[in-house]
This record gives structure tokens, sequence and C-alpha cells, in this order.
């Protein structure tokens, strides 16, 4: 597996610092267990957090806003339990679900209760990560070979993460391991572009916004 798509370093700093949204936490940890590049930045910013704290630690009580102190001192505790060290890094078997999705499907992949959206399109919410203001939604998404996804843009930040097949958009090409790590800035039509079905573990922190008349008349219905 070649990954060539990776997460921001601001998701990653957000990630580290346990402000990223639930959501999107679960996708990002899912990447970082098969992802080498991003266990490496992620290691950098957790020991420049480290080194930075160190460094202030003389300066307690000489008239220094604690508030910054206690800032960066919850950074280790808030992220003990997503360090590196406690994902598992999976390189061997490229058809086995990265541990931290695994541990939260009911069953293997060729066995999800997919449901139908359109004709080509189904997807699979996974109930229960919802982010504390209630907006976005973590769901895998299976796309039939060829089929050209609605237009659309967002209103927040969604992270993508290729599970199988490929798909391909105004950014590049993405295959198995990739990370879309999209922003409102972004306004994008995928097409799956291979001959097997694409598979992707998508999430939101809020709807996304769809452009053509009938897709906007089609959101309430899908749900995305
Ligand atoms: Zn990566």
């Amino acid at each position: 597996m070649t990954i060539r798509h990776h997460l921001s370093d601001d998701t990653l700093l957000a990630y580290a610092n346990g402000t990223l949204a639930s959501t999107l936490s679960v996708v990002a940890a899912t990447h970082l267990a098969i992802c080498p590049k991003c266990r490496n930045q992620l290691e950098f910013i957790f020991a420049a957090g480290a080194a930075e704290l160190e460094v202030l630690e003389p300066d307690f009580g000489s008239g220094l806003d604690l508030s910054i102190i206690d800032e960066i001192t919850q950074l280790p505790q808030e992220a003990s339990s997503i360090k590196p060290e406690n994902l598992t890094l999976q390189t061997t078997d490229e058809k086995q679900v990265p541990k931290p999705l695994r541990n939260i499907l009911p069953c293997e992949l060729d066995d999800i209760p997919w449901k139908r959206l359109v004709p080509g399109i189904s997807h699979y919410p996974l109930k229960g990560f919802a982010n504390p203001d209630g907006k976005g939604a973590l769901r895998l998404l299976k796309i039939s070979p060829g089929m050209v996804m609605v237009e659309h843009s967002h209103s927040g930040q969604e992270l993508t993460l290729i599970l199988r097949g490929s798909y391909i958009d105004e950014v590049g090409r993405f295959a198995q391991g990739d990370l879309a790590d999209l922003d409102d800035n972004l306004h994008h039509q995928p097409v799956a572009d291979t001959d097997q079905d694409c598979i992707c573990l998508i999430a939101t922190d809020s709807p996304l916004k769809f452009k053509g008349f009938f897709s906007r008349l089609l959101q309430p219905l899908i749900g995305i």
C-alpha cells in the first residue's frame, strides 16, 4: 500500500490537542494506524508540546499567564488514549480493516448491511459518534465503479479514508489508505475510477452543501 494523501498538520494538531470533532477523530485514528508518515508527524507534535512545557516550567509563578500553562499541560493527558504507541500499525494484510475502525464495526466489510441512497451509491451510518453540537456524521460509503458523486462543497471539515478501490476528483486520485482532508474551500465531484466498488470511511463536522437543484432536494432524504 502506497499512501500519497495525508492528514494536514492543522488536523493532526487538533487531534493531538483533543479538539478535533469526535467523528473526524475516528477517521484520523484509522488513518494513523496504517500511515507511518502521519504517525511520525504526530510524534513530532507531541515532542514539540513536551519541549515547550519543559521550557516554560522554570517560569512557573513568575507572572506568566497561567491559563496558557494550563492549556499546554492538558495536552499529554487528553491525548493519552490516542498517542502513537496505542495504535497498531498494519501493513501486512491490505484486506483487513484497520483496528480503530474494526473495533466499532459490527461485522466484516463484506457483510455490511448497506442502505441504498441512490442507484450505485450505498451507505452505512455509524451511530454513537455525534459531535457535542449534534452536527456532522460518521458513515461508510460504497460507490459503484464509474459512479459520479453529486457535486458538493463543505460548510466545515470532511475527512475521507479510502478502504477499498479508488476515486478521482479535482485534487487527484485517492486509493486505498489515502486520506482526503478537505475544508470549506473545496468544491468537488468524486468519480469512482476502478473496476471495483470504492468503499470509504467519511466523517463530517457539519452538513455538506450540494450544488444542483435536484441534489438539494435529495439532501433531506439521504441525510448527508
Ligand atoms: Zn498519512
